[in-house]
């Protein structure tokens, strides 16, 4: 059972720039209390100020499990519950696979993997509570096929869409959805980094990609919308590619 009648409230990590930023602004525009945690804290204030009163800023670094529990305990006593987590902050590495250090490995996988079970596993908890709510989760086209020079952030996306099937499987009776986007390549400072000062690499996107080109963030926001609402009542477990084509693209 969704809170529909109610005004939401969500959380979307990474939510100051990029996708997560796009996903707020989605939030916002319907009516959606919308607190995004980042750990600049500058970045934050300026998403604020576009994003306006709807949305709430929290600095916060989510590699930081051991704090997590009493993030959402505070997050849940000033907003009194939490409806909606879209577990979007994310780092990439792009490194030639031999040069890629058990530390570069593991960083990856704590931000991309760790953090969101804990984060997931700590709001799961109120939304047990409340009988409801949806999580999102951000994967990527990297965990469909094999992309060079990204073993770490593959590894990491792959896990992210075993997790969503794991939760919803065991969420899903207790009225939470869980879902995830597999974004194709939006145009953001992280896909920049890859693919400027890499021609081969961005031509090699763009040509498999039958619409012809990067997707705007706000082609997710569209997308995670639909699956927080009840647009999507019946839907979970699903990872859905948004992509222009790029996962079916030769
Ligand atoms: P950005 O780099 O713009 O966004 C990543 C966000 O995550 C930032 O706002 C960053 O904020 C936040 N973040 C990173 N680490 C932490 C942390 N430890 N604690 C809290 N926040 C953190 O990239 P995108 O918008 O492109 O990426 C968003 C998501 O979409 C990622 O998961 C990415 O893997 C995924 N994705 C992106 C694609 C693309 O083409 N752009 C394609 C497929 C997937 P701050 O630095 O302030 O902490």
């Amino acid at each position: 059972m969704e809170t529909n009648e109610q005004k939401k409230i969500a959380i979307v990590t990474g939510g100051a720039s990029g996708i997560g930023f796009a996903i707020a602004e989605k939030f916002v525009t319907n009516d959606i209390t919308t607190i995004i945690i980042g750990r600049n804290e500058e970045k934050l204030k300026a998403a604020k100020s576009k994003l306006g009163a709807l949305c709430q800023t929290f600095a916060f670094d989510l590699n930081n499990l051991a704090a997590i529990p009493e993030l959402i305990k505070n997050l849940v006593e000033k907003y009194s519950r939490i409806d909606i987590l879209v577990n979007n902050a994310g780092i990439n590495l792009k490194k030639e696979f031999t040069e890629v250090t058990d530390e570069d490995f593991e960083k990856i996988i704590h931000t991309n993997v760790q953090s969101i079970f804990t984060i997931s596993r700590e709001v799961v908890k109120n939304m047990i509570k409340n009988k409801g709510g949806s999580i999102v989760n951000i994967s990527s086209m990297a965990s469909q096929y094999g992309l060079p020079k990204v073993i770490a952030y593959s590894a990491s996306k792959g896990a992210i869409e075993a997790m969503t099937r794991a939760m919803a499987v065991e969420l899903s009776p207790k009225g939470i959805r869980v879902n995830c986007i597999a974004p194709g390549f939006i145009a953001t400072d992280m896909s920049a980094k890859a693919l400027n000062n890499d021609p081969e690499r961005k031509n090699k996107v763009l040509s498999r990609t039958p619409m012809g080109e990067l997707g705007a963030p706000s082609t997710i926001g569209d997308a995670a919308l639909f699956l927080v609402t009840s647009e999507s009542a019946y839907i979970t477990g699903v990872v859905l590619p948004v992509d222009g084509g790029n996962s079916i693209g030769f």
